[in-house]
């Protein structure tokens, strides 16, 4: 059932592209502009818009640019590393119209694209966060289609490059710096289960447990919270209370993050242990599955599996990181392990045997 609803969520369509595509319906946007010169052999870009998709089961990101010009054309792109990646896309004989501007971007996949005019020909400009391949763009035409009312159109797919991993992992715990995020606190409860038992409350035994064992198998760990405290302050944002979680690990430059949650649900029935991750490089996915493998081996819960999400501590945090789920407080029967400090222990040892698989694992890539 899962990996039928994982396909149907395979794209999320970004916002930008229905306020575009609504925009541009209201106006007949293949029309030649006004007081263009009739014979005139250059043909016009006249609309740009564009989507942001984002794969739910990998989190890879893509942007799609679409010109719509007056007349059949021919475009094609080149990638340009130095001084900083671009891709220059070339429609041949046309000029950009009066109502395309440049375009600037969140810097996920693309950060700005202009328009300039070069000889005869629109050349289209795409500033990069990274260098792309040639596997990692697409530049192809369509005809228009007077049914569907659509002009001519060049259209432009981009993907952001996961990043090659510079990481490079020995195997074992001995001398890994490992940040361990206990899950809310302070202010935020977090989650609350039937008989009152707070998410905060686990979440930091939880870590606890787990910085003893990392401890003594020589890892130096930093914890985002040693007690039941706000990580920024009690009047801060979500967002600042996040990215003071994620900045203790970019800061202390951490060879991994791992923030310990417990789930919750309206339904009390639902049950099991969850490990999210973001694809940040290909080692935050080895991380998630072998921490929920070993997560499911210590405490025997449902396995819901190693999953995507969007989670602000595990996107923005610059090394591998997960987000471990380690049972519903919202069941009272997954409540009351969460609240024994025997389940705990056992989850706690889940944890470091994940951790010291991820290593082993990633060791054998270098
Ligand atoms: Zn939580």
């Amino acid at each position: 059932m899962r990996k039928i609803v994982l396909l149907l969520l395979l794209t999320l369509f970004g916002v930008s592209w229905l306020g575009i595509d609504a925009a541009a319906a209201a106006m007949p946007s293949a029309k030649p502009a006004v007081g263009q010169a009739v014979g005139s052999k250059n043909l016009e870009l006249s609309q740009v818009r564009w989507a942001n998709h984002t794969e739910a089961l990998t989190g890879a990101a893509k942007l799609r640019l679409v010109m719509d010009v007056s007349g059949p054309v021919k475009a094609s792109g080149v990638v340009i590393n130095a001084p900083t990646p671009r891709l220059v896309v070339t429609v041949t004989g046309t000029t950009p119209g009066k109502g395309v501007a440049d375009l600037t971007f969140d810097g996920q996949v693309v950060e700005k694209v202009s328009f300039d005019i070069s000889g005869t020909d629109t050349k289209v400009t795409f500033d990069l966060p990274l260098k792309v391949e040639a596997s990692d763009y697409k530049v192809f035409t369509l005809p228009s289609d007077a049914k569907a009312n659509k002009p001519f159109r060049v259209v432009v797919d981009i993907n952001k490059p996961l990043p090659l991993p510079d990481f490079s992992f020995t195997a074992g715990l001995k001398n890994k710096v490992i940040v361990i995020d206990p899950g809310h606190g302070g202010s935020d409860s977090g989650a609350i289960g039937p008989s009152r038992y707070q998410e905060k409350t686990v979440t930091l035994a939880v870590a606890q447990n787990v910085q003893d064992l990392l401890e003594k198998a020589g890892a130096k760990v930093i914890m985002t919270r040693q007690d039941d405290r706000d990580v920024f302050g009690s009047n801060a944002t979500d967002v600042e209370e996040l990215k003071a979680r994620s900045s203790v690990g970019n800061n202390y430059k951490a060879d991994i993050f791992l923030s310990i949650h417990a789930d919750s649900f309206s339904n009390p029935a639902a049950g099991g242990t969850t490990t999210y991750y973001y694809q940040k490089t290909l080692y935050d996915s080895m991380m998630a599955e072998a921490l929920q493998t070993s997560l499911i081996e210590a405490g025997n819960l449902q396995d819901r599996g190693a999953r995507t999400a969007n989670f602000y501590v595990i996107k923005r945090t610059q090394m591998p990181a997960a987000l471990v789920e380690l049972a519903f407080i919202s069941n009272p029967n997954e409540e009351k392990l969460l609240s024994s400090p025997g389940f705990q222990q056992k989850m706690s040892l889940g944890i470091v045997r994940g951790l010291e698989r991820f290593f082993d694992q990633a060791a054998k890539l270098n």
